[in-house]
């Protein structure tokens, strides 16, 4: 594909489990671009703060928290078959961070300012030489307000309750339906309610809803959008 600029952004954001990973990667592989999850990102921070002991059950102590964000290095190589492993310190923690412990845990860090100051900073540096998709919640709207095009992804909840329910099967766990459905309601909720940066659709974000889509169909309705509005 050849593009009217060197440099392209793209932004992926949209609900917890609707696909928009699946998507951004798809996406990054077809377009030879690097794909950065900014959801990791999140995780992994949310992951230190367990170890650290900075949660007692649901609370956060985000003094402590924010006292050694100093000392958290977030880095992403990709393993010989090209998958992204996130690096927490040093260690792939690519296992650890999808559990569920650090998804019902994860909101709660990803609400504190300064934490998304951090990462914000992060992803900018990260992108700032090449082309990108990377995906989220804030990336059209705060990360790259500037974006070259940007989609926002959707499917009903009952949709990606199942996804992400299989995803946990295929990864070895042994997952309860309702509780996975009942995590990416709370995220949503929490995720469409803080105050700094919430989850909304970015007015000039395209809105691609997948419940009725496959990933092949999916891929080809974004690149039909990107030939469209970048080539
Ligand atoms: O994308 P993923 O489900 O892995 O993201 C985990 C959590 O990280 C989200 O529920 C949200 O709280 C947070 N997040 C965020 N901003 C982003 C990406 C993720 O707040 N750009």
């Amino acid at each position: 594909m050849k593009f009217k600029k060197n440099i392209i952004k793209i932004a992926v954001d949209g609900f917890s489990s609707c696909g928009k990973s699946t998507l951004a990667k798809d996406l990054a592989a077809e377009l030879g671009f690097i794909y950065i999850d900014s959801g990791a990102m999140y995780r992994a921070i949310t992951l230190y703060s367990i170890r650290k002991g900075f949660f007692e059950d649901q609370n956060l102590n985000s003094v402590e928290l924010i006292n050694s964000l100093n000392q958290v290095n977030i880095d992403f190589i990709t393993d010989k078959n090209s998958n992204l492993i996130t690096l927490l310190n040093g260690e792939n923690v690519e296992s650890d961070i999808r559990s569920l412990s650090v998804s019902s845990k994860v909101s709660i860090i990803s609400s504190v300012p300064e934490v998304r100051k951090k990462m914000v900073e992060l992803q900018r540096q990260m992108s700032s030489k090449k082309s990108v998709v990377m995906d989220g919640r804030d990336i059209g709207t705060v990360v790259f307000p500037d974006a070259d095009i940007k989609f926002f992804v959707t499917a009903d909840i009952e949709t990606r309750a199942k996804r992400r329910f299989l995803e946990l099967v295929e990864k070895g766990q042994n997952p309860n339906f309702e509780e996975v459905k009942k995590n990416l309601t709370e995220r949503d909720f929490l995720d469409q309610n803080r105050k700094d940066s919430p989850l909304v659709k970015a007015p000039d974000a395209i809105l691609i809803d997948n419940t009725n889509l496959n990933r092949k169909e999916q891929l080809e309705l974004a690149l039909y959008y990107i030939t469209k509005t970048l080539c």
